[in-house]
């Protein structure tokens, strides 16, 4: 169409996976589990649960756009002013405001070789160039990210943990990066994960916005709260970053239930626990079973793990699939042997790690 821009005609979309329903019913099989998403496995906390459940009645309202609850909440978790945080409809609207912010075309956004795929869209949307820089070990080569910045660059993305390689950056290594960044280069730090670190190696980066005016730092409820489908997430800057955000972001991004869920998630602890818990054990589980049938995997800080299947891993992605098993091909990140796997339940892993030995013996 000529009325699309430049960059937005050459979009190749985001495709995220099927629904499980549908495959079921297209498979015509009883039971289909995903592990495609990196989503909570343990469903909906019970705190979320009561508070969306108390604002059901409230929905002929629009939301408190300034999310005033919520960012007093993170405010006090997080050691932050509310003023560092903007709220925004899943942390995948924060990044779009970055770019729709800070990017424009004949500028630059440079990331990682194996980059969430959510970059090179969001800097094609805006007509800017994308500049891939070669990964080291999966993971980000920070010197070369940095000798990759131009004049032209406006905004680094750089995820910790990865997705999809879960691979994790040292806090010092980070620090220096964002130090070393030129005044008018955003530097993103996506930390969509950041709550399955281990405590002892975690990049405690949220005072750092104070320090670098030009660090943004995101999260979201969507992963270790499990509150994907609800679509809220955050992001913690200086006072400056998110008074331009707040001016650019849509007056009410941010929904009623997913206000209230958020929060309340926020306070449950026992929710959190029991999922890191869960994710911890299926980790192992999951690179015990990995090692058993001879394959490599890529150590993951994250809720899911990439698995190198020694061979072209569409054909095995579509066999787990007749089988009822949802995984993630990752061969558009430039990992064309991987399958990007989610940790599950104890059964789900169960139920994948016997399919996908199947598919190996060619059963
Ligand atoms: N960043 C990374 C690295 C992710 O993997 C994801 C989700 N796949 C997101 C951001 C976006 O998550 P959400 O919009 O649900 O907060």
């Amino acid at each position: 169409l000529e009325l699309a821009l430049a960059g937005v005609q050459q979009l190749v979309p985001y495709v995220p996976g099927k629904p499980v329903e549908e495959l079921q019913r297209e498979l015509g099989l009883s039971e289909v589990i995903k592990l495609a998403s990196n989503e909570n496995p343990l469903g909906t906390g019970g705190k979320a649960t009561a508070a969306i459940q108390a604002s059901l009645p409230e929905l002929t309202r629009y939301p408190d756009g300034s999310g005033f609850a919520l960012k007093t909440a993170l405010s006090h978790k997080l050691a932050v002013l509310p003023e560092q945080i903007t709220l925004g409809n899943g942390s995948s609207e924060i990044l779009e405001l970055v770019m729709r912010t800070f990017a424009a075309p004949a500028h630059e956004v440079v990331f990682s070789q194996h980059a969430f795929a959510l970059y090179p869209i969001l800097t094609q949307a805006v007509g800017a160039q994308a500049r891939a820089v070669p990964a080291k070990d999966f993971g980000h080569d920070l010197d070369a990210m940095l000798a990759a910045v131009t004049d032209k660059t406006r905004v680094v993305f750089i995820a910790n943990p990865n997705n999809p390689t879960g691979t994790l950056l040292a806090a010092n290594a980070v620090e220096r990066f964002v130090a070393a960044l030129p005044a008018q280069v955003l530097c993103v730090l996506d930390e969509a994960y950041y709550e399955f670190v281990d405590p002892a190696v975690r990049t405690e980066s949220l005072a750092w916005p104070l320090r670098f005016p030009n660090l943004i730092v995101t999260r979201t409820f969507s992963k270790a709260y499990g509150l994907a489908g609800l679509r809220i997430g955050y992001g913690i800057s200086s006072l400056d970053v998110a008074d331009l955000l707040n001016r650019v972001r849509q007056p009410f991004n941010a929904n009623m239930l997913a206000l209230a869920a958020a929060e309340a998630a926020l306070g449950d602890a026992e929710y959190l626990d029991e999922t890191l818990a869960v994710n911890n054990a299926g980790m192992a589980q999951l690179t015990d079973a990995f090692n058993s049938l001879g394959l490599e995997w890529i150590p993951s800080a994250g809720n899911f793990v990439s698995v190198d299947v020694k061979q072209n891993a569409l054909p095995i992605y579509q066999a787990l699939l007749k089988k009822g098993v949802i995984v993630r091909p990752v061969a558009n990140y430039e990992m064309p042997s991987h399958l990007r796997v989610s940790i599950g339940t104890e059964r789900e892993n169960r139920i994948f790690i016997t399919a996908l030995s199947e598919v190996l013996r060619g059963v």
